[in-house]
């Protein structure tokens, strides 16, 4: 089995367990290594958690620590710091973007890469980190580049992009994924603590809950960039080479 690495590239720390948390857990239980580009610290969120654990001035390095811990609940062991700014990144120069993306896929040559598909992050940052991805892959030479992987906030995007073309069935590490949304305290405790407490009372939610976690699964389209975006026959035939798992 290959052991070539997967990079993925996300603006917030959170961003790796909301959107691909399940299929981090499965990657890390194949033995595939995850390199992953967090753009920023996540110093302009609005959750300083429930009950208060930051304030503004703390809030960066507990966020770090929660991503940290997250990585290591996920088994990603090469988590990257890009030092830029939370809710500024579509204001950054493009060029400053891409450049440690594209210095990451010449040094990592990864077999994959995932990022939020561009203009489907529905959040600035994520587009705008996006389409760093994009712009960095563009500068490898096209047989040199590895398959980009795009994830969507909402299934609003099924009408956008028509079907994933990759669908991973992450219950199996349901778990895991639970525990890293967990280490993200500050942003999701309360949550976590309102969902439990539902649960306990009202058995018709609980159902659903468990119904949902037993259909959970990862949803990912190739964003084509021979075509800038316009998607095509192309991906079709790449859609019949893509594994879950190399
Ligand atoms: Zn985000």
């Amino acid at each position: 089995m290959s052991k070539q690495p997967i990079l993925m590239v996300f603006p917030h720390p959170d961003d790796e367990t909301f959107a691909l948390g399940g299929l981090l857990a499965l990657h890390a239980a194949e033995g595939t290594p995850v390199t992953y580009l967090c753009a920023t610290r996540g110093e302009a969120g609005r959750n300083m958690g429930q009950p208060l654990r930051a304030n503004r001035e703390t809030l960066p390095d507990i966020r770090e620590a929660e991503l940290r811990e997250a990585c290591a609940v996920l088994g990603i062991d090469d988590l990257r710091l890009l030092g830029f700014r939370d809710r500024m990144l579509e204001f950054e120069n493009p060029d400053d973007l891409a450049r440690p993306v594209l210095e990451a896929l010449r040094e990592l040559r990864p077999w994959r890469v995932y990022t939020y598909y561009p203009e489907h992050g529905y959040h600035p940052d994520h587009d705008a980190m996006s389409w760093a991805v994009v712009q960095a892959m563009q500068q490898l030479p096209s047989e040199e580049r590895p398959v980009l992987l795009g994830t969507v906030f909402s299934e609003a995007a099924l009408a956008a992009l028509g079907e994933p073309d990759l669908v991973v069935p992450t219950a199996a590490y349901g778990e895991t994924v639970r525990a890293a949304f967990g280490a993200h305290r500050t942003q999701t405790a309360a949550d976590i603590a309102r969902v439990e407490a539902r649960m306990a009372a009202d058995e018709a939610f609980r159902a659903q809950v468990e119904e949902n976690r037993r259909n959970m699964a990862v949803k990912l389209w190739i964003y084509p960039l021979e075509t800038n975006g316009v998607r095509g026959e192309r991906e079709q035939q790449q859609r019949q080479d893509l594994h879950p798992v190399p």
